[in-house]
């Protein structure tokens, strides 16, 4: 009989591509995807530790789970980030959880689905990686590991714990499953990393910007983005590469996370404020459309009153079309706990409320002026909210709905008058 699998993905887009990992390899195997975790004879949850109380989260999905694993012949493994964080703990916590397996060991399921090992949270020196196995849910699209890991060493991230010490994949592996994606139809391609500009070939030295221009030169990349950069890495062949290539998308994703160079020297950023404006003005003028986009934390550990009206010039200046803000969240075994403690939580809710308010209004007034313009926009396919319509992005990454013909195959570009904004996205009608 077939056995089937079920998988819960929580967190980042890294954990969406490690679920698409696992559910290739587990097809390769002869199991069977099932939406309904009652069927399954394998249940994975692919878990997110980033913020807030993920481990508690997770703990009470497993004592969900237990009933269900009296009833059924079921194995049941949880992956991810909580699992490297945890390990053995979970076993001992949730003695009916099978396997515990972290970010490092993806490439590697057969070791635990046959039992062979119950904790898998090492990270091995040979990540395989079989990238034509990827069990990618979009016809059109394709998630891209180039980099795994992080050596930034943010005093507030449980990423360097969860992911381990930075590794790139050689350029020619890159590039060989850019061409794959592309011979499967798939011509938007996402490179993806903690740290994604900190790319380097480790046989050629290549660089990211290097590698960037390689893919976008690939015939049938028709857009190419990627996630998520650290403001210190951007350099001037990375500009370049991106000024240089239509296909690569006007859009990037550059975490700030707090306007005062105290805050984030504390935060070990790695750059002032200033450096970080300057980086910005850099960009801006080789790419004067682009549309950037930031994270931003409040609350961290001695921050002040005068040091959160900083973030909030800093947006005002730097005008961000998007912007994730989140309450710090102190992780385990981080140094900022180290650093005393967070900011009180009325008061850090409080700041969050402004923040957004800020946010809401330029996002409103960015998106305004891009009402009556033409704008080329790749389709992508019917509209989630109105399947009579259709979906697409334009260039600097904003979603536009737009009246359309919806016979026209996906991945074409089309030209389309923006004639509204809405809350998130833009509004239009085919030309
Ligand atoms: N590697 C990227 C970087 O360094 O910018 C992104 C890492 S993380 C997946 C995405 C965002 O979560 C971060 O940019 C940060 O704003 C937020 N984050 C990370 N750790 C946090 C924490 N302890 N508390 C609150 N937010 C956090």
């Amino acid at each position: 009989m077939t056995r089937t699998f079920y998988i819960e993905t929580w967190g980042c887009q890294m954990n969406d591509l490690d679920s698409q990992r696992l559910a290739g390899s587990l097809k390769l195997r002869g199991y069977r995807r099932v939406d309904d975790e009652s069927q399954a004879n394998l249940i994975l949850l692919n878990t997110c530790s980033i913020r807030d109380k993920a481990e508690h989260k997770v703990f009470s999905r497993l004592g969900a789970l237990r009933e269900l694993k009296r009833r059924n012949d079921v194995q049941i493994g949880v992956c991810g980030c909580v699992a490297q964080q945890e390990g053995e703990t979970i076993l001992e916590r949730a003695p009916w959880v099978d396997f515990v397996m972290g970010p490092g060991n993806v490439g590697y399921i057969e070791d635990v689905l046959s039992g062979r090992t119950r904790v898998a949270t090492n990270f091995p020196e040979d990540r395989r990686y079989d990238f034509l196995s990827v069990d990618r849910p979009s016809a059109t699209k394709a998630l891209i590991t180039i980099i795994e890991g992080c050596n930034k060493n943010c005093t507030f991230c449980i990423v360097p714990t969860t992911r381990g010490r930075e590794i790139s994949r050689p350029f020619h592996d890159v590039l060989a499953e850019v061409r794959a994606a592309v011979e499967s139809g798939r011509s938007e391609i996402e490179l993806l990393g903690q740290t994604v500009n900190a790319y380097i070939c480790p046989t050629s030295g290549r660089d990211f910007g290097t590698l960037l221009s390689a893919v976008a030169d690939i015939h049938g990349v028709a857009r190419l983005r990627f996630m998520t950069s650290h403001p210190a890495v951007v350099n001037d062949n990375m500009i370049a590469a991106m000024r240089d290539h239509s296909n690569i998308s006007r859009y990037l994703h550059l975490p700030v996370q707090s306007g005062s160079s105290r805050v984030l020297r504390r935060m070990k950023r790695l750059y002032t404020r200033e450096k970080y404006l300057e980086i910005i003005d850099r960009i801006r003028t080789a790419i004067p459309e682009i549309h950037f986009s930031t994270d931003v934390i409040v609350g961290f550990p001695g921050e002040s009153e005068n040091d959160f009206l900083e973030t909030l010039d800093l947006i005002e200046q730097i005008r961000y079309g998007s912007l994730f803000a989140f309450k710090y969240s102190p992780r385990p075994g981080t140094p900022s706990l180290k650093i005393g403690p967070p900011v009180q939580e009325a008061i850090a809710d409080e700041r969050l409320s402004r923040l957004f308010a800020l946010h809401e209004r330029i996002k409103r007034e960015r998106l305004e002026s891009y009402r009556g313009r033409v704008l080329p926009v790749l389709v992508e396919g019917p509209s989630r909210h109105d399947p009579s319509m259709l979906s697409g992005r334009t260039d600097d990454n904003w979603v536009v709905n737009f009246v359309g013909d919806l016979a026209t195959p996906l991945g074409s570009m089309l030209g389309v008058r923006i004639d509204q904004a809405q809350h998130h996205t833009l509004r239009g009608e085919a030309m």
